[in-house]
């Protein structure tokens, strides 16, 4: 991957047969999506030669910018585009058409350019759906979902996991205010029988004991290995079904993951959710079938080396 992300004025130009990809944010230099693409895109490759002329790389853009920046990225020839802080929720005003699902969650992450229009999708939901299939062997439907945190992770984890009938969606969030425009988000799409949520000031934790509850860590406490856990109730008194799954990846095991280790509950990071809804937004873009498990294994190639 190259060093340095590029800014908008240095972008690379694609004429067809080749094609540029993208992943927005800043900061930007964080992201291994390059690491992922470019892996399943050479994979691809050897499949098809139309996909040789194809590259993904990060661009640094700011907030204010990104309305300008996807013209200049129609113009450049760039097919595709992934979203990230802090453009996720302000891109649903800059986008041509929007995918039903994106509209449901009120964020982007996968822009895909037809016709001159881009298009939006968020296909985080659908990353954390399989991560819990594949790293943790859950199904949702008839599940109790307890997600920690309300921002934009968090909306996506909610709608997807309704949308996939779990019985019960509870969110809690430390600041009120964002878990009330979630939890009124939902209610306007979803029976609210299924909805609930608490701040830690009415958190009651008799109601969350010895059930067997998917726990999902959306928020960003764990990001540093200082961090306490998000989860207000020790992982030992949840039922000995249940599991936790945390959004981060690095660093790979946070405090919550330890605490769910130490209980002796299944668990896993984020770096499945990751990997998943990359490469759903690559099949979006190429019209193809993508592998993920080859993604997951440039990923950790990655981190080990
Ligand atoms: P947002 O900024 O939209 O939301 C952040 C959330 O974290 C809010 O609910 C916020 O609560 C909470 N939070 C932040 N700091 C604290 C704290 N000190 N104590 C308690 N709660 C806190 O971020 P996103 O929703 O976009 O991302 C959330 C996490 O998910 C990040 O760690 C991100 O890296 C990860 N993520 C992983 C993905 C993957 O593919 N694995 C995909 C997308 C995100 P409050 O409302 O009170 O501020």
């Amino acid at each position: 991957m190259r060093k340095r992300p590029f800014f908008l004025e240095e972008i690379p130009q694609f004429t067809l047969p080749s094609i540029g990809l993208a992943v927005l944010g800043h900061p930007i230099s964080h992201s291994i999506s390059p690491v992922l693409h470019n892996a399943a895109l050479s994979d691809l490759s050897l499949k098809d030669s139309a996909f040789k002329g194809w590259s993904y790389h990060r661009v640094d853009i700011k907030a204010e910018n990104l309305a300008n920046a996807l013209v200049t990225f129609a113009e450049a020839g760039y097919l595709g585009l992934n979203l990230t802080i802090p453009h996720k929720v302000e891109a649903l005003k800059s986008v041509d058409r929007l995918d039903s699902e994106a509209s449901l969650i009120g964020a982007i992450n996968t822009l895909c350019l037809r016709d001159g229009e881009w298009f939006g999708y968020n296909t985080d939901g659908y990353g954390l759906h399989q991560a819990l299939r594949k790293d943790l062997g859950c199904e949702i439907p008839n599940s109790k979902i307890l997600i920690l945190g309300a921002g934009g992770a968090a909306r996506a984890a909610a709608v997807k996991c309704l949308l996939e009938g779990a019985s019960t969606v509870h969110i809690h969030n430390r600041s009120p205010e964002r878990l009330h425009d979630l939890l009124s988000l939902l209610s306007n799409h979803f029976e609210h029988s299924r909805i609930s949520g608490t701040t830690v000031s009415n958190f009651r934790k008799v109601e969350f004991i010895d059930q067997d509850w998917i726990v999902i860590n959306a928020t960003s406490l764990g990001l540093s290995e200082e961090d306490p856990s998000p989860f207000c109730m020790p992982c030992t008194e949840l039922g000995k079904k249940s599991v936790v799954y945390d959004m981060i990846y690095n660093p790979a095991k946070t405090k919550l993951l330890a605490e769910a280790d130490e209980a002796g509950l299944s668990f896993a990071n984020g770096l499945s959710m990751l990997v998943y809804q990359a490469a759903k937004s690559l099949e979006i873009w190429t019209d193809q079938e993508v592998c993920a498990e080859r993604m997951l294994e440039a990923a950790k190639n990655y981190f080990s080396g």
